[in-house]
């Protein structure tokens, strides 16, 4: 796409006809059938806001890149901070800034999910020890926002796997945890859905693209998979994602990629949907991820003017389960 060109609904990305998955269509259906949905305090619809932890630990290519931007921009405190933060024991590290990320969210009423990663390993690069941020993770549930599994980049299809990173963020945390998403989006269709069910998890929000915005599977609604094998709905929610930042601004211009967001968030409003938005906490801390930062918190002002219930993948999930929405019998499609 060049710098003129609009992201209108029509432009083709990566083979795909963009204005098919811009439309909630399986969604919409739903609601002319008559599917009755509201939100706690009368909400008109719901943002899940949730952030991928891959990091606590600035990898090298921060260190270089904030270094740079630093530099240019003569912000001699700027580049202690991002390119020297552990030379000074007292400094903490740049991307431990849950409680920075919770604060803004408190401005606008919203809350949020953070989730970690125990896995022992990864492709890339050994990510962190869990154990090193027992205090803070713990200090989110205490706040009342959620923390859930980030499983590991080979934990898709295994199911021990994902239950040692489940135990593992237990015992740091002392409780329970029941929302998970995967790392890099792998996911195995239903087999994921199945060893997540074995493992305890209510609810999971994998289901997402890694390269374009949008509706993947037509829905702005969680939903209870169906298992086709065994003919039964399965025992866990999906709440679907719609937009990962890495994968928007990959080809989408800041004030682009809020006009993206702009028809996501309008289409939930119309069917009393959930938006599910993925923004990792390093964007939070890294200068030159200023205007992504800037793009979330767009969302959450939006979200106060429009009225809509801005919270965490727990709280959307209880109250689905609590009002059994789209839960299917013979007598009443709508449940
Ligand atoms: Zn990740």
């Amino acid at each position: 796409m060049n710098e003129k060109e609009h992201p209108d609904t029509k432009s083709k990305y990566n083979g795909f006809d963009r204005s098919k998955i811009m439309t909630p269509v399986v969604s919409e259906h739903l609601m002319k059938l008559g599917c009755n949905i509201s939100y706690p305090g009368n909400k008109k619809f719901a943002i899940c806001l949730t952030h991928d932890v891959d990091d606590i630990y600035p990898p090298l290519s921060h260190r270089i890149l904030s270094g740079l931007y630093s530099l240019k921009n003569k912000d001699w405190s700027g580049l202690k901070k991002h390119l020297f933060w552990n030379m000074d024991e007292k400094q903490e590290s740049p991307y431990i800034n849950f409680q920075k990320i919770m604060e803004l969210e408190k401005k606008y009423n919203a809350k949020s999910s953070f989730y970690f990663m125990t896995a022992e390993r990864d492709p890339r690069r050994f990510r962190y020890n869990i154990e090193d941020i027992a205090d803070e993770v713990k200090l989110i549930v205490e706040s009342g926002w959620e923390v859930g599994l980030h499983g590991g980049y080979y934990s898709f299809n295994d199911i021990d796997a994902i239950k040692r990173e489940k135990r593992r963020l237990e015992s740091v945390l002392g409780r329970e945890v029941v929302g998970y998403r995967n790392h890099y989006l792998r996911f195995q269709i239903p087999d994921t859905w199945e060893l997540l069910e074995k493992c305890g998890f209510k609810y999971d929000t994998t289901y997402g693209y890694t390269n374009m915005v949008g509706f993947r599977n037509g829905m702005c609604h969680p939903f209870r998979p169906y298992h086709l094998q065994s003919q039964q709905w399965m025992d866990i929610y999906e709440l679907p994602l719609h937009v990962m930042e890495s994968a928007m601004f990959d080809f989408a211009k800041p004030h682009e990629a809020w006009e993206l967001i702009k028809q996501l968030l309008e289409k939930a409003e119309l069917n009393k949907g959930v938006i599910t938005v993925l923004w990792h906490n390093n964007v939070f801390s890294c200068p030159f991820r200023d205007r992504w930062a800037e793009i979330y918190e767009k969302i959450l002002q939006y979200g106060v003017q429009r009225d809509a219930w801005m919270v965490s993948g727990e709280e959307i999930y209880k109250w689905w389960e609590e009002n059994g929405y789209l839960l299917y019998n013979q007598s009443d499609p709508m449940g």
